[in-house]
């Protein structure tokens, strides 16, 4: 499974496309990458991924391993 990863450019948060309320609004300030790899290699050190993106992730991968 494939995720959308959006960056905001103003705050640095990194999302997950459908992973919280802020991705669900439409994306006009956001970048969007295919992988988080992608997102990191343009905004390195700024980005603070999104809490609530990641422990659905966290959950899901989990769930996957199973
Ligand atoms: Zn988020």
């Amino acid at each position: 499974m494939a995720y959308k990863y959006l960056y905001n450019e103003s705050t640095g948060a990194l999302h997950i496309l459908g992973f919280c309320p802020h991705s669900k609004i439409k994306p006009v300030k956001y970048k969007l990458f295919d992988t988080e790899q992608e997102a990191y290699t343009y905004a390195g050190k700024r980005i603070k991924a999104c809490k609530i993106c990641e422990s659905k992730k966290e959950n899901i991968l989990h769930s996957q391993a199973k």
